[in-house]
């Protein structure tokens, strides 16, 4: 990351050394009236498609500000291939739960309501705010997308085949994730966390009979559902995922 450069934005458009941009009214307002940028400042600008660059801010207008783009410093860099099909929490844990696995590394979101979940509300605009906000805090340079919710049923069916489906087994009677990272490697994964009161017994039988389902438990205490999520992410990632990768992937050319 440029170190001293601190503020970095998501632009929507592709982005082009050269390019003379007049940024969104939202991002305007936060330059000026937030971060009290001036004119010259530099900043950094990122867009979900060709990497990152320094841009500088040409123009401070009333209500918008123009900023010309100028060097590319890194490449886009895509996460290892991990989804997360989860169940939608009390607000603030959604919140906590998204930000969290962005910070960390995914590709995809996949709400889902089981028999227990108490909501069947993500509100999709609220989480890819949140979800734009912690890939602009944390360097990153690909955003994930959030599907709109649906049934387990309809999110298993739909899982390609190839993709294993990491199912978090709070029954305590599954084997330990990292032993089963360890024999079973999966490079293309979907982990599923269940709600607040858990899977019912029924999901838990038609998970544990699809053959493409490795049933894991995370440790030997039960742990809140956004809680299980980071830790389900890390162990992928450190064990098979990103956190393996040799190449410095700050600079990764995708
Ligand atoms: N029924 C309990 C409850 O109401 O607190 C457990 C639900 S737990 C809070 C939510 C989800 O987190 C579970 O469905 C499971 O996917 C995951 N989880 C929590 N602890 C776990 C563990 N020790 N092993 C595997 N998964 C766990």
């Amino acid at each position: 990351m440029n170190k001293n450069i601190s503020i970095r934005l998501f632009c929507e458009v592709t982005l082009t050394v050269g390019d003379k941009i007049n940024l969104e009214p939202e991002q305007s307002h936060y330059l000026k009236n937030v971060m009290r940028c001036k004119i010259n400042e530099k900043i950094l600008v990122f867009d979900n498609c060709t990497g990152e660059y320094t841009a500088e801010i040409m123009h401070v207008h009333k209500r918008s500000i123009d900023i010309e783009v100028l060097e590319k410093t890194k490449s886009r860099y895509v996460p290892g291939d991990v989804w997360l099909i989860f169940c939608p929490l009390k607000k603030t844990r959604t919140d906590f739960l998204i930000e969290k696995s962005t910070e960390i590394g995914l590709r995809k979101f996949l709400p889902t309501f089981s028999n227990n979940t108490q909501t069947k509300i993500v509100s999709l605009n609220r989480s890819r705010r949140n979800i734009v906000e912690a890939v602009e805090q944390c360097g990153g340079t690909f955003i994930p997308e959030i599907l709109p919710i649906s049934s387990l049923a309809d999110v298993i069916e739909e899982l390609p085949e190839e993709r294993i489906l990491i199912f978090c087994d709070e029954s305590l009677e599954s084997r330990n994730i990292s032993e089963c990272l360890l024999l079973e490697r999966p490079a293309k994964v979907a982990i599923l966390v269940g709600p607040e009161g858990g899977f019912s017994d029924s999901e838990r039988k038609l998970l544990i009979a699809k053959k493409n389902v490795l049933p894991v438990s995370l440790g030997n205490r039960i742990l809140r559902a956004e809680t299980a999520a980071v830790v389900a992410l890390t162990m992928w990632h450190s064990m098979v995922g990103d956190w393996l990768k040799k190449e410095d992937h700050r600079n990764h050319e995708s």
